[in-house]
């Protein structure tokens, strides 16, 4: 399995910058100018400088094709904006303590700029900048406050919002400017000179206070499409406040990345300054669009990590980093970091608490999944057959799901990752128990701990920790809704009964294992369960539903899920549980085994 590198087309990327050249080339051809973006008055040809803040000459190398990739940028700036724009998200909502560790984990990943929030907008943005001096402690990244320009009408200088930027106390801010006629006329009422009155003023000031600008031009693609000119007034008049980098925003997220390039193209032509994006995703479009944009020059790209924001969301960083860095050799974040990308993108996805997408490309838990026997069987041989990339690149793995559609091969390689040897007796054996109890309505591709259990068994293995003897479960509907429970197991030759209550009969049941084993198996204080479902199943088979249900659990380190199928919902919920603690225990970083004496 190639570690080294993206699997595929990793020469010719190269051969295609070598063509094109070194990116500082003054008076090179470039594809852009076709169309309508010729007849603007900016000089063409200059967004060589852009390129060049960030990048150094790229030297000629590789071998020759006979196609052309445009010249990229060697570096781009990468800004999360997951902490303002992505908390526009319906449904999430942070403390400034999930703020504060988002940004911590942001910082670990290696982003360039973290947005932190508008500090004159809510109370939580202006505590989150209060504390982030004395409570983030970034290795790496910058800092950056959101703000707007001032109002219309309004002298700089008494203007509250930038009194709260310079008040945040960061080194850079980020301001929004309309830079979209309708916007400036319709929503703002005001006319396009104060516009770029607004733009300049509030830049200049902030200069004045020390501060790096970014200006996010909003509604920049659609203003241009309708009157480039005024768009361009706009940006100008930030490069010569001082802005240090003009964001081009998508802010509606309609735009493709065909407008994407020749835009860019024009911007880059006219502007000595860097040119940033903030693309959306209402068309799909928004790592693509960012791509086009890196394309043509841009190098700075604003987005969120899981590609959290309002509507369709922003830019997915978590996809548009590999991207750049493993396909088109442009750098993001430190080449050594790429492997945080799918712990990271994790963990954030718990602090903002929303359940990680399992087809999220990259960093996903299913894009590396192989289900079919054949697929699986190649892939054992050869890795890049059936993955773009080499998934650790991204700290992805490869998996392997076992489903009654699996064949030999993959079993054997889901028992060799865990350490078992299956003979072609327990083999078989297995293979017919997964295909009868699929068929019962098991589904061992999303319950990875019962799977285990049952290649575990094949070989002979019995679980020794307990030995159940009965349980009963008495649902009350008098106060409070209670549940309880009783289990009478054998431990050893030790026979316990014990009780508990729980708010629903996996809670109940949960609580009286513990309650009989736990003193046993101290192990089993830290394995939770994390989730719970239930699905009632159609049978098809004429004997009535059956229900399914599925047990997520951690001990912190590792999760697992476990599944149960009954037509009885107390059976399956037993069967998902105590295959969970069964997991829990021969997993437990302590030995398992009885206390001696106990
Ligand atoms: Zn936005």
């Amino acid at each position: 399995m190639s570690n080294d590198g993206p699997t595929l087309n990793d020469d010719s990327f190269r051969g295609g910058r070598a063509q094109t050249g070194p990116a500082h080339s003054h008076g090179h051809t470039h594809s852009h100018g076709n169309g309508p973006d010729h007849s603007h008055p900016l000089t063409p040809g200059q967004h060589a400088h852009a390129r060049g803040r960030n990048g150094r000459d790229q030297p000629a190398s590789g071998g020759g094709h006979d196609f052309d990739l445009p010249a990229l940028p060697e570096a781009v700036d990468v800004f999360d904006t997951t902490l303002r724009d992505g908390s526009q998200q319906e449904g999430l909502s942070l403390t400034v303590d999930d703020k504060l560790r988002v940004a911590e984990q942001l910082d670990h990943l290696g982003v360039t700029f973290i947005e932190g929030g508008w500090p004159g907008s809510n109370p939580k943005d202006a505590e989150f900048f209060a504390r982030a001096p004395t409570e983030l402690n970034l290795a790496r990244a910058t800092l950056v406050a959101f703000g707007s320009t001032r109002r219309a009408g309004v002298r700089a200088e008494d203007d509250e919002t930038l009194r709260h930027l310079v008040e945040a106390q960061t080194e850079a801010v980020c301001i929004v400017a309309k830079s979209s006629e309708m916007h400036v006329v319709d929503a703002l009422r005001t006319t396009l000179d104060e516009a770029v009155s607004m733009v300049v003023d509030s830049v200049e000031f902030l200069r004045a206070n020390d501060l790096r600008v970014f200006l996010d031009a909003e509604h920049f693609f659609d203003g241009y499409k309708a009157n480039p000119e005024f768009s361009l007034r706009i940006l100008g008049a930030a490069e010569e406040a001082g802005a240090e980098t003009l964001v081009l925003c998508d802010t509606n997220g309609g735009t493709l990345p065909y407008e994407v390039e020749r835009i860019v193209s024009t911007v880059l032509g006219g502007f000595e300054t860097q040119v940033g994006v903030h693309f959306h995703n209402d068309s799909g479009c928004a790592v693509a669009n960012s791509l086009a944009a890196v394309g043509r020059g841009a190098t700075h790209v604003q987005g969120c990590v899981n590609g959290y924001g309002e509507r369709a969301g922003n830019t997915d960083l978590s996809a548009a980093i590999p991207d750049l860095s493993l396909k088109l050799k442009v750098a993001t974040i430190p080449r050594e970091r790429l492997e945080l990308l799918t712990p990271v993108a994790h963990h954030i996805a718990e602090l903002v608490n929303i359940a990680p997408d399992p087809q999220q490309p990259f960093v996903g838990a299913s894009v590396f999944a192989h289900k079919a026997g054949l697929h699986t069987s190649a892939i054992a041989r050869r890795s890049d057959a059936y993955e773009h990339i080499s998934p650790e690149l991204v700290g992805n793995g490869t998996r392997f799901v076992v489903s009654e559609m699996a064949g030999r091969s993959t079993l054997s390689m889901k028992a060799a990752e865990l350490g078992l040897e299956l003979d072609s007796q327990a083999m078989a054996s297995v293979l017919d128990s997964l295909k009868r109890l699929e068929h019962e309505g098991y589904h061992f591709e999303v319950a990875d701990g019962s799977l285990e259990l049952l290649l575990r068994n094949s070989t002979g293995w019995v679980q020794d920790f307990f030995e159940l003897e009965s349980y009963r479960v008495i649902a009350d509907q008098g106060e409070g809704n209670s549940t309880e429970a009783t289990v009478k197991v054998l431990v050893g030759s030790e026979r316990i009964v014990a009780t508990a209550e729980g708010n629903g009969p996996v809670n109940a049941l949960d609580g009286a294992v513990r309650a009989a084993i736990g003193a046993h198996y101290p192990g089993l204080a830290g394995v939770h369960l994390v989730d719970y479902r239930v699905r009632v199943l159609d049978s098809a088979r004429g004997t009535g539903s059956v229900t399914r249900v599925l047990i997520d659990s951690t001990d912190g380190d590792r999760t697992w899920t476990t599944i149960g199928v009954s037509e009885n919902i107390i059976a399956a919920s037993w069967q998902a549980l105590s295959d969970s603690i069964v997991y829990g225990l021969l997993h437990a970083p302590v030995p398992p085994g009885p206390i001696a004496g106990g």
